[in-house]
């Protein structure tokens, strides 16, 4: 009997004791290929002896100091990393210790901006439907994803969503990207027109949509609009990077695939590839110029802000990144991910859509391909295609359900960034089994 609460009470799970490389080890000493990297997180996969080596050297060194007594070495060695590989403009750094805080500090830094600035009547969040933001309740009110918001919509604060740019489900046949593009850049026009320009005080969106509608990435300038009608009505844009960023499709910015610069950018998961719990903001200078001309500090603080063991193991994991070259196998092996996934599941029955960039990949599952009607929710296949790849020593990351009726059942795959042509094979093998097994299972 477990006293832990875990997410999912009836399920008993098993128990992990150890890691290697790509796989995870269970007390039966069974393995699984962490084909999720947890849920993202595990970019360099696990026990790898570079990070390990610096995360001692620093734990003999120190553990502890807090923020409003001291700075460190480490962390300062971190922010300096960050900034050198940031976007131009991003020349400051807040550090968290995971995705939601970040997201609440980004959504806190919006607000004090205006508020320096004068225009405390700025207070209206946007962003979008079928998107995850992070658990919170700042941050889950700004997601769009209502079976998370459902039980806690009183406690939310107010928040507005448009659509997101989604080619399966919402592009129109025959409709080209470049109109599709317009047109769901546009709503966000008309969500601020409809608001008034001068209340609006930011758009959040997830530049490769994760954890809601899974790896889905905007088609080609939807984001040049949306920074276009930012810019135009003085909204600051926050980009959510905590699950695609940091490598995780290619480059180590998902946002400079798209040529755009947000005025906030979240990164965490990757970032210490969950060898410590870390996340940060990554504020532009104009954010920054706004807290130094004004109040002199930012109104806000954590206990573990800043941590040293969390520094260091953000800064050992990007290390290791540079120093192999690991972005470059990210695009290779992405590569050769999504040609094996188009090989074993490009005519499947039941696989509707396979996207993503990078290693940042998913299959959405349909009950019918041509009319792309979602297979039928209250069979879970998500979780039934997990519980087939667990068995088969794999791990995928199920997402389930349609959401507002316009998203199916889906797994995320989110290799570590150290995969080789065997390794993807394997997941696709080891995949390609649960998927007709869990399909076998419905019937
Ligand atoms: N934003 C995005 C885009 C995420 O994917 C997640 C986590 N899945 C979060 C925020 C929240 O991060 P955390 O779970 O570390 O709080």
């Amino acid at each position: 009997m477990t006293h832990i609460l875990h997410r999912t009470i009836h399920t008993k799970m098993p128990v992990a004791v150890g890691g290697k490389g790509i796989e995870l080890i269970d007390a039966e000493g069974k393995t699984y290929i962490d084909a999720s990297g947890g849920a993202a997180v595990s970019c360099l996969g696990h026990g790898h002896p570079e990070v390990l080596a610096v995360l001692h050297e620093q734990l003999d060194r120190l553990a502890y100091a807090h923020t409003s007594f001291f700075t460190t070495e480490v962390t300062e060695k971190l922010a300096d990393r960050l900034v050198a590989d940031a976007p131009e403009g991003l020349n400051h750094v807040y550090f968290l210790t995971g995705g939601s805080e970040a997201v609440e500090a980004a959504l806190k830094m919006a607000r004090q901006y205006f508020v320096e600035k004068g225009e405390p009547q700025r207070r209206h969040i946007i962003a979008r439907r079928q998107s995850y933001h992070g658990n919170t309740l700042g941050a889950l009110a700004t997601g769009g994803n209502e079976w998370r918001r459902a039980q806690f919509r009183p406690l939310l604060v107010e928040t507005h969503h448009i659509d997101p740019c989604f080619a399966y489900r919402f592009q129109e046949t025959g409709e080209s990207d470049e109109a599709y593009a317009a047109r769901a850049a546009d709503q966000l026009e008309q969500k601020i027109l409809e608001l008034g320009p001068d209340q609006v005080m930011a758009f959040v969106a997830e530049t490769v949509v994760g954890a809601t509608a899974g790896a889905v990435p905007a088609v080609a300038d939807y984001f040049k609009r949306i920074r276009a009608i930012c810019d135009k009505y003085g909204v600051l844009l926050i980009l959510d990077e905590v699950m695609c960023g940091m490598g995780r499709t290619g480059t180590l910015h998902a946002c400079e695939q798209e040529g755009v610069v947000p005025d906030l950018m979240t990164i965490a998961k990757g970032l210490g590839g969950g060898y410590q719990p870390i996340g940060a903001v990554l504020l532009h200078d104009r954010i920054f110029d706004a807290f130094a001309q004004g109040s002199g500090f930012f109104h806000h603080g954590h206990t573990y802000t800043g941590h040293p063991m969390a520094a260091a193991a953000g800064l050992a994991v990007q290390e290791v990144i540079h120093r192999h070259n690991l972005l470059s196998n990210v695009v290779d092996m992405g590569d050769y991910f999504e040609s094996r996934l188009i090989e074993r599941f490009g005519n499947h029955h039941n696989v509707g859509d396979i996207r993503g960039r990078g290693l940042f990949r998913a299959l959405e599952f349909v009950g019918d391909r041509t009319s792309k009607a979602p297979f039928e929710p209250a069979l879970k296949l998500n979780a039934r295609v997990k519980k087939e790849a667990m068995a088969r020593g794999l791990m995928v990351y199920p997402m389930g359900g349609t959401v507002d009726g316009r998203a199916g059942d889906h797994v995320l795959l989110a290799p570590p960034f150290i995969v080789n042509k065997q390794d993807v094979d394997a997941i696709v093998d080891r995949l390609g089994e649960a998927v007709d097994a869990a399909i076998a299972s419905t019937r």
